[in-house]
């Protein structure tokens, strides 16, 4: 799977693997898998706010890459279910990452596409399948791999990355495209209740429930 690629995200600092993964609660994107309709206005509002960056087009007519989401909608049976990252208080991804390209600030979990090697240990740690690693892009082009070519024909391949959910912290009322776009209500941001007992953890998530 290939497609577009958040460019905002460059730590400023290298934290240390104890301190990537500390005890705050994190905020995350909740759904109601129940009235979710399947239409995948969440997937597209997702890869249009994650390409502006990069320079790729996010309007009907100027997408020239794969639409690659970090929010997937799944089918079960007839239900329809979103699924993201849940940004983990000690995430198992940061821990299987082998290059500290996972770090944890304010409570949302990402990735330093730059750092990344794309070995995948960060897909098979995560719990609930929100990791994919893809082909990179840079202004609607692949970025290829120096010095990783087919067997077959020696064409260049492109450089992977992994890439999540990252709660689109970059937009200037710190709320999630996929939550805006619900045409259903949906998807709400559950704030990290830093001081919240675990034992409230639920009432605070999950109110509806
Ligand atoms: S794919 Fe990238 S982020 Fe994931 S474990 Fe490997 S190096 Fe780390
Ligand atoms: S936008 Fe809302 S209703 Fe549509 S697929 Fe996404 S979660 Fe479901």
């Amino acid at each position: 799977m290939s497609g577009a690629r958040n460019m905002l995200y460059r730590p400023t600092s290298r934290m240390g693997a104890a301190d990537r993964t500390s005890a705050v609660a994190s905020s995350f994107v909740v759904a109601d898998g129940g009235q979710c309709i399947g239409c995948k206005a969440c997937e597209l509002a997702c890869f249009a706010v994650h390409s502006q960056a990069g320079g790729i087009g996010a309007s009907v007519g100027t997408v020239s890459v794969p639409v690659v989401p970090k929010v997937y909608v799944v089918r079960a049976g007839d239900a329809y279910v979103p699924v993201q990252c849940r940004h983990c208080e000690n995430a198992p991804c940061a821990h299987a990452c082998p290059v500290q390209a996972i770090r944890q600030e304010d409570g949302v979990v990402m990735i330093d596409e730059e750092r990344c090697i794309g070995c995948t240990s960060c897909v098979l740690a995560c719990p609930f399948g929100a990791i994919e690693v893809t082909p990179v892009y840079r202004a609607g082009h692949v970025v290829t791999q120096s010095g990783l070519t087919r067997h077959a024909n020696r064409a260049a391949l492109p450089r992977t990355a992994a890439s999540k959910c990252d709660l689109c912290a970059e937009t200037a009322d710190g709320q999630p495209a996929c939550v805006e776009a619900c045409p259903n209500q949906v998807l709400r941001l559950a704030k990290g209740a830093v001081d919240s007992p675990p034992e409230r953890r639920r009432e605070v998530f999950f109110p509806r429930l």
